[in-house]
């Protein structure tokens, strides 16, 4: 034990330092807040509940390349696929183990096609594990619920980095092409 640490250990001076923490925060106004009565207000680009994002005709932005589910850390996004009849593929299932997820936005950020989201909602609790198993269409109405009208524009814009306009691969290359932009 050094000098420093012996003098301090015998006059208490942590507890002290300690006390006197507590003596000058003692009539300041309090910083906890009364949930749920009281809420604090959602940052933009907070990560909340998943969605799967629709372009304008509502239709499911989400191609099926399977990237999010490749880039997920927590391996809690499954998606089946199968060949349409003009061998596009075809999002049969896309799901979410929402209990697994750790909410670090890689699958928005891996996403080429601006189709998976975090909403600001976060209040989901529920008794059910089941409730956090989320389907493709839970998904989706999702995306009706917590991003409707120019929210879901504004989404991408603000907050998300790549974009797809920073992809420089080529044209050719489907997954960065341009077309399919976030907007
Ligand atoms: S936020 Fe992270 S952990 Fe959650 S689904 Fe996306 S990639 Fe996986
Ligand atoms: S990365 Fe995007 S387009 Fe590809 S499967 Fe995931 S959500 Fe769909």
């Amino acid at each position: 034990m050094t000098a420093g640490k012996f003098i301090s250990a015998i006059f208490f001076i942590e507890l002290l330092k300690g006390l006197s923490l507590t003596l000058r925060t003692l009539f300041t106004r309090p910083v906890t807040r009364r949930y749920p009565k009281e809420k604090r207000p959602v940052q933009p680009g907070f990560r909340g509940l998943h969605a799967l994002a629709k372009n304008e005709e509502g239709k499911m932005k989400c191609v099926g390349c399977g990237l999010c589910g490749a880039y997920c850390p927590s391996q809690c996004i499954y998606i089946y696929t199968t060949e349409g009849e003009d061998h596009n593929k075809v999002v049969e299932r896309y799901e979410i183990e929402v209990l697994r997820c750790i909410y670090c936005g890689f699958c928005v950020e891996a996403c080429p096609f601006g189709a998976i989201t975090l909403s600001e909602h976060y209040e989901y609790s529920d008794y059910s594990r089941d409730a956090f198993y989320m389907t493709k269409d839970k998904l989706l109405s999702n995306w009706d619920k917590y991003f409707a009208g120019e929210k879901g524009k504004r989404y991408f814009k603000n907050f998300w980095l790549p974009r797809s306009d920073n992809f420089t691969g080529y044209e050719s290359q489907s997954v960065f092409r341009r077309t399919g932009s976030r907007k």
